[in-house]
């Protein structure tokens, strides 16, 4: 299958392409040509299959014509080498858990399925190794380095502002070894993210060695997402309650609930979307006004939803064709501020027992909301409440454990290089001068 770029203007692209450049050259993003509906049948029996059976026949819909089918097979089963299960909250409020992965949130399966994408087409051609390199503010080069570890033929480099990322975070990509190197930058995320951007542009540079990125626009991090929806159907199905059944999506960059959405044009009954944004309400406007109008980020406690200008929504804007009354007819959305958020986390627990984190807590709150009589809604809580221990237990006023694999990462040793933050001495690192 061939990919097009958002803004029509790149040439087309196989799926090999498309991952190994990320960006079109247009600097759209890409979308695949086909997005094909999947049989009644498989609908029918849907509650009857594992999560792995059912990502698998996502998969073979998106993938099928590119990858062969028991390597596909092989990928899919080995990204999901966890449950992502449907909890249940209220009597109609459920949690699609994202965060039993290996770094307890959700960006791990787009991640691991990249990895192992991409490791089966070096394989294939037999190519020389492949350099990830990836900037982060945090949760992402946790999800890509954990994701690529110990994968054959790929060596990922993280970069990250000193002092600036959460020892929690830190530990969770400094302490793997491997064949992941941490570089620990003198600056802040955008210097990290410049030393990045030229190197990619460093001629010389891409003579020597095969670079390219783990950007969560990438197709293969991007469609994998949208497996763990069906799982929600199924599971949901199987408990009897799949009828008018609601999606909410805690959402920064979109990439998330757009691989939802993708699911949905594949025939998956999720009766309407809701985008649970916090403070950064970027998406809520638009829906209300028709206008998109990017701004500068705000932080707030959810911060890996602080996006001011979130990049997938080109990819909405393209897959209804522009078309305002056909977004607002599929997707609503909710938009709250910090208070409100630990007010939701608070009364959950209060209510419930059940612990949530402060991006989850925007989808709790958002169904709570506006969920309509003989709906249930389903939310996704994007990452483990332990990743914000702080912040969720000055709420609760009670402990949240540390799950074995998170304390694993904490009591494991720091190997990171320091860098000034200079190009040419992170090209002399690169090239291992
Ligand atoms: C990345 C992230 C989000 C936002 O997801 P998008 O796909 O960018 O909308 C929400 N919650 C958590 C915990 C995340 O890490």
């Amino acid at each position: 299958m061939k990919y097009y770029s958002t803004n029509k203007k790149a040439p087309l692209a196989s799926l090999h392409e498309a991952v190994v450049k990320g960006l079109a050259s247009d600097r759209g993003l890409y979308m695949p040509q086909k997005i094909k509906a999947l049989p009644k049948e498989f609908f029918d029996h849907i509650q009857d299959l594992t999560f792995q059976e059912i990502a698998y026949r996502v998969a073979d819909a998106f993938f099928g014509e590119d990858v062969e089918a028991s390597s596909l097979k092989q990928i899919v089963y080995d990204t999901l080498s966890f449950d992502c299960p449907v909890v249940k909250i209220t009597d109609n409020i459920y949690t699609l858990e994202l965060f039993h992965g290996p770094t307890l949130a959700f960006k791990d399966v787009g991640a691991r399925f990249m990895a192992r994408l991409l490791e089966y087409f070096i394989r294939q051609e037999g190519k020389e190794q492949v350099n990830v390199l990836v900037a982060t503010s945090g949760d992402t080069g946790s999800a890509v380095a954990n994701g690529f570890l110990g994968v054959e033929g790929i060596h990922v480099y993280v970069l990250y502002p000193k002092g600036k990322v959460s020892k929690i975070q830190e530990s969770q990509f400094t302490t793997l070894g491997k064949n992941i190197t941490a570089i620990e930058v003198d600056g802040v995320f955008d210097d990290c993210q410049a030393l990045v951007k030229n190197a990619f542009m460093d001629e010389e540079l891409n003579n020597h060695m095969k670079l390219t990125s783990a950007n969560s626009i990438n197709v293969a991090r991007f469609l994998p997402q949208a497996f763990y929806y069906f799982n929600a159907y199924a599971r949901m199905k199987q408990l009897g309650k799949a009828e008018n059944m609601v999606m909410c999506v805690p959402s920064g960059n979109f990439g998330n609930i757009t691989a939802g959405l993708f699911g949905h044009q594949m025939g998956l009954p999720i009766k309407r979307f809701i985008a649970a944004n916090n403070a950064n309400d970027i998406f809520y406007k638009y829906l209300q006004s028709g206008k998109y109008e990017p701004k500068a980020s705000l932080q707030t406690i959810a911060n890996a939803m602080d996006v001011g200008n979130p990049s997938n929504f080109a990819r909405i804007y393209d897959l209804y064709g522009g078309r305002h009354d056909l977004i607002t007819k599929d997707i609503s959305g909710a938009t709250y501020t910090d208070k409100e958020i630990r007010e939701a986390i608070a009364s959950c627990y209060q209510a419930t027992g059940y612990i949530l984190d402060p991006h989850g807590a925007c989808g709790y709150r958002a169904l709570k909301e506006g969920l309509k009589e003989g709906e249930t809604g389903v939310f996704c809580e994007t990452a483990h409440p332990a990743k914000f221990k702080e912040t969720v237990e000055s709420i609760i006023g009670n402990e949240v454990k540390i799950p074995a694999r998170l304390a694993a990462f904490m009591a494991g040793k720091k190997q990171s290089i320091e860098l000034k933050n200079d190009f040419s001495e992170f090209k002399a690192l690169l090239l291992g001068e």
